[in-house]
């Protein structure tokens, strides 16, 4: 009788013990590498123009610090035209211009028969927006791309002011409590545009970034989040010097000396225009409604023959993710070595091939420590990023994880 029960008393022991190991399990999330606590924040930083060499080139201690610590991408490949608002777009949808919809920094809509810039008609759904249906607390810091898409805070406070950016990023974090913050540094870019990438004013402007994000990730400790926090790191686009060599003929000018009527501004277009033409380093070339077939074969004619220039046609601009309306019916690329305009100037140009060269790192839990891996593309950041904390990507994401930056 008393065997019996001290023998019920052991197997009770045991179902217990196998009980509580059984909830210890369920705790640990499976595809959280151990060690690691699982990310409770997202920070996704882009600094305008932001070339990477820039990190060999002006040594950006803290910057340099987050790269050791976490994983970069060497080869870095954003969308085309290498400009600001289509970038930017692409960077927190993880989706190309045909399915956001924004093309160029401005761009013609032929259903409206308007020149529209500004554009914030975005098509796919943010990042801000994926969290914030998860039950995340969304904020974002001069990403006009966010603005009143998926941020339940926002705060635009000067695009170019690295200080006031990271005051702004820590306030959102530390009073706010958001747990997902898309901020943009603007610095770079200013500089790049009017000095050129190798200037002593891109370098002050690099440091300068380095120095608030010495400041942001002294307050993530300070917060107690520095552990916790994924951080992206990239850019829209790099940055080049005007080359020496310019293209024979401005696209526009060729097209009216061949007798087209050309618009290049809301201002130019008008019921006679033929076609429109758009500076986005590159040239979007749009052919408006009444133009025949036969004077549509003309003007590629006359485009394919200025020389330093290729002209990219449909299927060359579908298989870039470029809309199939928005972005133009041609696009007048400049060969390597080329510039369309300003050729041997001081400054610094963007839009081409020549300018899918941006930063881009990450650093934070599950990410590797001091690795490299050669080659990502910009729309990968947005599921690369959800995959850490678990949440699915929206339905438009075309990019996809980048696999081998995980642990
Ligand atoms: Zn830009």
């Amino acid at each position: 009788m008393s065997s019996c029960f001290i023998a019920l008393f052991h197997v009770r022991k045991w179902l217990a013990g196998l009980v509580f190991l059984c909830l210890l399990g369920a705790g640990r999330s499976p595809a959280q590498p151990s060690g690691n606590p699982p990310a409770t924040h997202v920070l996704f930083l882009t600094a305008d123009g932001f070339r990477t060499d820039y990190i060999e080139w002006y040594e950006p201690a803290n910057l340099k610090r987050l790269i050791k610590e976490g994983v970069r991408v060497m080869h870095a490949t954003n969308v085309f035209p290498t400009v600001t608002t289509p970038n930017m777009t692409s960077l927190v949808t993880g989706a190309y211009p045909r399915t956001t919809g924004i093309a160029g920094n401005s761009q013609y809509v032929k259903e409206e028969d308007r020149i529209k810039d500004k554009l914030r008609d975005n098509h796919a759904e943010t990042i801000a927006e994926t969290l914030r249906k998860a039950g995340w607390k969304t904020a974002g810091v001069n990403h006009f791309m966010l603005a009143g898409r998926g941020t339940d805070f926002y705060a635009s406070v000067g695009y170019d002011d690295s200080e006031k950016t990271t005051d702004a990023i820590l306030d959102v974090l530390k009073n706010k409590k958001a747990q997902f913050v898309g901020a943009i540094y603007g610095a770079a870019d200013h500089a790049g545009h009017r000095f050129g990438p190798q200037s002593a004013q891109v370098k002050e402007a690099v440091l300068g970034i380095d120095k608030a994000i010495g400041r942001l990730v002294a307050g993530l400790k300070e917060l107690g989040l520095y552990e916790s926090t994924l951080i992206a790191f990239t850019a829209d686009h790099g940055m080049s010097a005007f080359e020496s060599k310019q293209a024979a003929k401005e696209p526009a000018q060729a097209l009216r000396q061949a007798g087209f009527k050309v618009a290049t501004t809301p201002a130019e277009l008008n019921a006679q225009t033929d076609i429109v033409v758009l500076d986005a380093g590159v040239r979007m070339v749009y052919f408006r409604a009444p133009l025949n077939e036969i004077r549509k074969t003309e003007a590629r004619s006359v485009l394919s023959k200025i020389e330093g220039t290729e002209l990219l046609e449909r299927q060359a601009l579908d298989k870039l993710g470029c809309h199939d309306n928005r972005s133009g019916d041609l696009i007048v690329s400049p060969l390597p070595g080329y510039t369309i305009r300003n050729a041997g100037k001081t400054g610094g140009q963007h839009g081409r091939f020549a300018e899918r060269n941006p930063i881009l790192f990450f650093h934070g839990p599950g990410f590797r420590k001091g690795a490299t891996v050669e080659s990502g593309r910009t729309v990968d950041v947005v599921p690369t990023l959800l995959r850490l904390v678990k949440v699915a990507p929206a339905k438009t994401v075309e990019g996809r994880a980048l696999e081998n930056v995980f642990e």
